[in-house]
């Protein structure tokens, strides 16, 4: 299941909350980017793009009604759309 993933809590949720949970502020309709780990490949994140959720004005927290997050697992269980490399940077460590 997607408990140890970085996903809104998997609620079943119909609607937005009308105000944020977190923090009071308004919640609005948008899309986002979710990510996540890959358990089979620790380094590597999943990415799933233009996921529809509700986001805090105020502390950016996510809302995703329950069948979205229906959806999202369906999707994954998928082959991904596309795959894209990821650009990482390595702060150094000072000896
Ligand atoms: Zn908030």
């Amino acid at each position: 299941m997607m408990s140890d993933m970085e996903f809104p809590p998997p609620e079943k949720r119909e609607t937005y909350p009308p105000d944020c949970t977190v923090c009071g502020g308004s919640v609005t309709p948008k899309r986002v980017t979710l990510t996540y780990p890959n358990k089979e490949a620790p380094t590597q994140v999943r990415v799933i793009d233009g996921v529809p959720a509700g986001v805090c004005d105020q502390c950016g927290e996510k809302y995703l009604l329950h069948e979205v997050v229906v959806e999202v697992e369906r999707l994954i269980a998928a082959p991904p759309t596309r795959q894209e490399t990821v650009s990482v940077w390595e702060y150094a460590e000072t000896a």
